[in-house]
């Protein structure tokens, strides 16, 4: 607190995002990252960027962007905004699309992030309760409200929501922006994207952080009706005319385009997902049915918070939060099949 807040700022509680310790041969499962690199024609790509052109500004639509996201998904480039990871992408949503008289809805256990946009541009929400399997109930979000967003598949619980689920809610709710932030959905959800041209109010937002394994490169999109961009747009322009610099533009788009090496990465780790389910639950851990690139478990005999702590004892990193509900669980990234059993291993040591 310093006399020179403003009471804004003096109110505000702060994301907290996972932490990025530089710890040697740590195994760090805490944020949802890739363990793959990129694309090798994104560093190639970003190398022929690095440039006596950096002394440019970049391209303020990053219109290069936008064509390959429209390329991908058989839209219009009108129909993408491109902005510096999802959560500026989202931050914008908030403010531009979000923010009327009536509250906005979003599930109880869900990205952390969302109550912290509504504190910083006062957008009301009111939260909706998971069943008690932890699994988003459409006919819930089924009532008057100023917008609704969650995650598909929910973080940080994992579980998918099917896509015929949200077309009923589109369906009966005409009246307000539905946003579905998928930056997990390539590990084995479905889509909503196709649902755009039906539905002038929906907004689907995507990261380049997981899938495409950049997240140090700050990229994500959304898909919607033009004139819903248009509003994200307006917001961009009033607020920082150049999100993307020369090289997320050049990573971006060679990333877009390596379909090859999306695939196989990304079936990696769903494939690696299912094998550490298994382990876990042979650990006699409960795992909730995930088809993100991380799962939600706990030991019905062992504190959330312990579990969590003895893990980082031994150098492996995974996220405990302390919210009513999940507070006795951990979230834990897939990794790579080393490091899964690398986990494995050290949970079989603490649990004995
Ligand atoms: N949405 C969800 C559900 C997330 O978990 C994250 C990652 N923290 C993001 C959006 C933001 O990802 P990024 O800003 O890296 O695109």
């Amino acid at each position: 607190m310093s006399r020179y807040w403003s009471d804004v700022v003096s109110r505000l509680t702060p994301y907290v995002p996972g932490e990025q310790p530089r710890i040697a041969d740590l195994v760090k499962l805490n944020t949802n990252e890739s363990p793959y690199g990129p694309s090798p024609k994104v560093l190639q790509a970003i190398r022929e960027a690095t440039a006596d052109t950096l002394r440019l500004y970049p391209d303020p639509e990053a219109e290069q962007v936008k064509l390959a996201v429209a390329a991908r998904f058989g839209v219009a480039a009108q129909q993408v905004f491109v902005g510096n990871g999802s959560d500026e992408v989202l931050a914008f949503a908030f403010i531009g699309l979000l923010r009327h008289q009536q509250a906005i809805l979003f599930p109880d256990i869900t990205y952390s992030f969302y109550p912290v946009y509504c504190a910083l541009f006062g957008v009301e929400f009111v939260t909706v309760p998971l069943t008690d399997a932890f699994g988003i109930r459409i006919d819930d979000y089924l009532r008057p409200n100023g917008g609704v967003i969650f995650p598909n598949p929910n973080a940080p619980t994992g579980c998918p929501v099917a896509v015929a689920d949200i077309e009923r809610l589109l369906a009966r709710n005409r009246d307000s922006v539905v946003v579905i932030d998928e930056a997990y959905v390539d590990f084995g959800g479905e889509s909503s994207v196709r649902l755009i041209e039906r539905y002038p109010n929906l907004l689907v937002v995507h990261t380049l952080s997981k899938s495409r394994s950049l997240a140090g490169l700050r990229v994500g999109y959304a898909i919607g009706n033009a004139d819903l961009i248009e509003a994200l747009e307006r917001v961009k322009n009033s607020f920082n005319s150049y999100p993307l610099d020369r090289l997320a533009i050049a990573g971006a788009v060679a990333a877009l385009e390596d379909a090859e090496h999306f695939e196989k990465t990304r079936r990696a780790i769903i494939g690696s997902r299912e094998k550490l389910v298994q382990d876990l639950k042979k650990l006699g851990m409960t795992v909730l049915p995930s088809t993100a690139n991380f799962v939600l478990a706990r030991h019905p005999g062992r504190d959330g918070a312990e579990l969590a702590r003895a893990l980082r004892e031994r150098n492996i990193l995974v996220r405990h939060f302390s919210e009513p509900r999940i507070d006795q669980y951990l979230r834990i990234t897939v990794g790579t099949d080393a490091q899964c059993a690398a986990l494995i291993g050290a949970l079989r040591g603490i649990l004995a």
